[in-house]
């Protein structure tokens, strides 16, 4: 067994880990990166889903929001980030018109919440509550860990107790009355996160925050060539700078001082790191070092830790072109051009919460969708580009992992692609199967990923797209921050092993920010 010492190793090749690598390499540090997959960046991948289709999907995650640009900066990362003019476009299910929030034109904007009998200064209102959190929030995340008073001080008392301190059910409901408009404000809540509207355990609260923060602003911006430009970019990044990245490296052990197993092929090896920085989820991390009775974290990552799970079902369609709406007045491109909101009115979360906590699948099934090559069709050949062909992105939410239970995973892949496609059959105006381009083997395109087929590829517990119930981005005014690791939100039981993950404490999301506080805090300690 081949044996050697690194300052850095780095459990996983994910987005996180390659920023990780790439500050410390860049630091003069040794810097070995292990990845289990013959493939870097973890659920930030493009990839040829369709056989024979010349169409490069992002296949787990679409949209960037919460990147700093100050990672994009001082990593040099040649990254485009295309912003869209259409927010989102929101059917009033059983009828032919919608909710069409357009940034390009306030206006029309106003004449559609006007259409619905909806209050259009209360939205805008309540988003400039949320602008004014994102700015207060957002710039405090790749620095050390503030505490809660010091947050709430910045962020100011009506804010705070509003998003911070009571179920966000409450401010929707006192904030709208009409039920569509709640419900697209909701959604932000739930984004693979299985909570009612007032979630006494905030957990829909802490997935409302990291929605709305992003660059300051909130904005959900497409990566040009896809989510695996952004893999490429930092990968680029990480190996410029030295770092050794090894694919087909499958850790099976940690030791707490840093000695590091794996297997490559048929043989095992051995690393012994200064410091071993974990890119897995904290659950994964805690098997590796062989804790299976706790999860050998500690401050503010060991605060109750409920049963990890997810609760989406992603589904990749390719198109032979948009489909046409009920509304005929409204250009397809529009609607897809922003979030289309499909059945995810206030009353249909709840409900579909209540059914699926029942170990049902939702009737309808809640379900946004985007359409990435109307923003940026470079994902696609120029021929299927030319062809008028589109790429659509479902995220469906309410299907907890908890479903597996009471399926077999095969059964509850279909029988979820069929609640997806039901549902979007739902509110248009006419069915999308036949829109399907068919692959070399004649297949239709489509591809469902559910919480199981995550668990499996990528290691995520439960299919938790965050790697683990998201925390606070600060820490509890009786938190210890005594070391490096506790203040930058990264640390674990054990002094050498650091979290550089989505399961750091503000980790979740394409972010890089789990990776750039791992490497502030090594560089600071
Ligand atoms: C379907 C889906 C949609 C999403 N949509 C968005 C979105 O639009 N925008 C957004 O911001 N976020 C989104 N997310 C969340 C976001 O993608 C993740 O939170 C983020 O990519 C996590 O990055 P990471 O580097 O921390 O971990 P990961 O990407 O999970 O990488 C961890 C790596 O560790 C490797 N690994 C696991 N076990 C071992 C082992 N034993 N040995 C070696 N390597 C191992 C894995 O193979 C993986 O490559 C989505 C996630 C999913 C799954």
């Amino acid at each position: 067994m081949a044996s050697n010492l690194q300052d850095i190793v780095i459990v996983g090749g994910g987005h996180n880990g390659l920023v990780a690598a790439a500050y410390l390499a860049q630091s003069g540090r040794s810097v070995t990166v292990l990845e289990r997959l013959d493939h870097l960046g973890g659920a930030a991948v493009s990839a040829q889903a369709f056989e024979g289709i010349e169409a490069r999907l992002s296949r787990y995650s679409y949209l960037v929001s919460l990147l700093p640009s100050a990672i994009i900066r001082d990593l040099g990362l040649e990254i485009r980030l295309e912003r869209r003019r259409y927010s989102s476009y929101t059917p009033l299910p059983g009828t032919d018109h919608g909710l069409l929030v357009d940034n390009g034109d306030t206006a029309a904007t106003r004449r559609s919440f006007e259409s619905l009998g909806a209050d259009f200064d209360a939205w805008q209102s309540f988003y400039e509550r949320t602008a004014a959190l994102a700015r207060a929030v957002f710039p405090t995340v790749t620095e050390p860990l503030l505490r809660r008073s010091e947050l709430r001080r910045m962020v100011g008392e009506a804010d705070w107790t509003d998003f911070i301190e009571r179920p966000i059910g409450e401010v929707i409901e006192r904030s709208f009355h009409n039920d569509l408009v709640r419900g697209v404000v909701l959604t932000d809540a739930l984004i693979g996160t299985f909570a009612p509207a007032n979630d006494e355990t905030l957990a829909a609260n802490r997935c409302f925050l990291y929605h709305v923060i992003g660059g300051g602003t909130g904005d959900w911006d497409v990566p040009v060539g896809g989510m695996g430009a952004v893999t490429s970019a930092l990968t680029s990044a990480a190996r410029t700078a030295g770092a050794t990245l090894v694919t087909g490296a499958d850790v099976v052990s940690i030791t707490p001082d840093g000695e590091v197993r794996y297997r490559l092929g048929t043989n095992e090896h051995s690393v012994h790191a200064g410091t071993v920085l974990s890119n897995v989820a904290p659950q994964v991390l805690s098997q590796l070092l062989g804790d299976s009775g706790s999860l050998g974290l500690s401050g503010m990552l060991g605060e109750q830790i409920a049963p990890v799970e997810g609760a989406q079902v992603k589904v990749n369609l390719l198109l032979r072109r948009l489909p046409r709406l009920r509304d005929a007045s409204l250009d397809p491109a529009a609607a897809f051009g922003g979030t289309f909101h499909i059945n995810e009115g206030y009353e249909q979360l709840e409900r579909a919460f209540r059914a699926a906590s029942a170990r049902n699948i939702p009737t309808p099934l809640p379900a946004e969708i985007y359409c990435h090559s109307l923003t940026d069709p470079s994902i696609l050949s120029p021929e299927l580009s030319a062809s008028g062909a589109q790429t659509l992105t479902v995220f469906g939410l309410h299907t907890p992992h908890r479903l597996v239970t009471s399926h077999n995973a095969a059964d509850l892949r279909q029988l979820l692609e069929r609640a997806v496609i039901d549902s979007l059959n739902s509110v248009l105006a006419e069915p999308i199967e036949p829109l399907l381009l068919t692959d070399a083997a004649g297949r239709p395109c489509i591809e469902t990923k559910t919480t199981y087929d995550l668990e499996l590829a990528l290691g995520l517990p439960g299919g938790n797209i965050f790697h683990a119930p998201l925390s606070w981005p600060f820490a509890e005014d009786s938190a210890d921050l005594g070391t490096p690791a506790a203040r930058w939100g990264v640390a674990t039981a054990h002094e050498k092993i650091l979290i550089c993950g989505a399961g750091a404490q503000r980790g979740g999301g394409v972010s890089g920010l789990g990776g750039h506080n791992a490497a502030m805090a090594v560089l600071e300690g």
